[in-house]
């Protein structure tokens, strides 16, 4: 049998401060993110899905039901996590490469895929995930939304960036005010795990 783990943040609780304090990481992770990692553990228990990886549990599983939506939620936010880098640390304040060029080709500008991206987030109707994805076939990048537990692995995209818009993610520090949240996300991005998702280095979660 395999236990799935929760990984450990790649950065301090408080290092995308001021944008997202350290009491909602705090409770994002250790205890959101942990709860999907423990219940995804507690369901596969003594099933067939005891021993398989994670992406293969998302692939395979019922989607909408448990066990998919445990395994998802454990993978989305680690990708989450990696989308994002304090400040300090980022290097590269903007796209760059062949990230740079892709986002060119599909949004025109910069300013262009942000604006798309923040209305996406903005608009999801309840609880989910906002998406910069490659279409393998065409090589495009486009922006999706996803509700809940989904993830663009199911429908064969790639993913290199992602958004949490699910309440937990912003309401003690913003309460209702989504949109706020969303326009700060932009100074934490980090550039450097969407350009290497997008060169194929898929980050695996744990
Ligand atoms: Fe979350």
């Amino acid at each position: 049998m395999s236990q799935h783990i929760l990984p450990s943040l790649p950065y301090s609780l408080g290092a995308l401060e001021p944008w997202m304090t350290r009491e909602t990481l705090k409770l994002h992770h250790g205890k959101h993110h942990k709860g999907y990692v423990d219940k995804l553990n507690s369901l596969i228990h003594q099933t067939p899905y005891d021993e398989m990886s994670l992406e293969e549990i998302i692939l395979q599983a019922p989607e909408n039901e448990p066990i998919f939506n445990n395994a998802a939620q454990t993978w989305n936010h680690t990708f989450f996590w990696n989308s994002m880098i304090p400040i300090a640390q980022r290097g590269a304040p903007e796209p760059f490469g062949d990230l740079s060029v892709a986002i060119q080709g599909a949004f025109d500008t910069l300013e262009g895929f942000k604006k798309e991206f923040a209305q996406a987030a903005t608009d999801l109707f309840g609880s989910g995930w906002v998406w910069l994805v490659q279409d393998m076939d065409t090589e495009t990048l486009h922006i999706i939304s996803t509700h809940n537990a989904q993830n663009p692995l199911r429908s064969g995209i790639k993913p290199l960036l992602t958004l949490d818009v699910w309440e937990h993610a912003y309401y003690v520090d913003y309460r209702n005010e989504r949109q706020k949240f969303v326009a700060g996300f932009w100074d934490f991005v980090n550039w450097r795990f969407a350009e290497g998702n997008l060169r194929g280095e898929v980050r695996r979660a744990a």
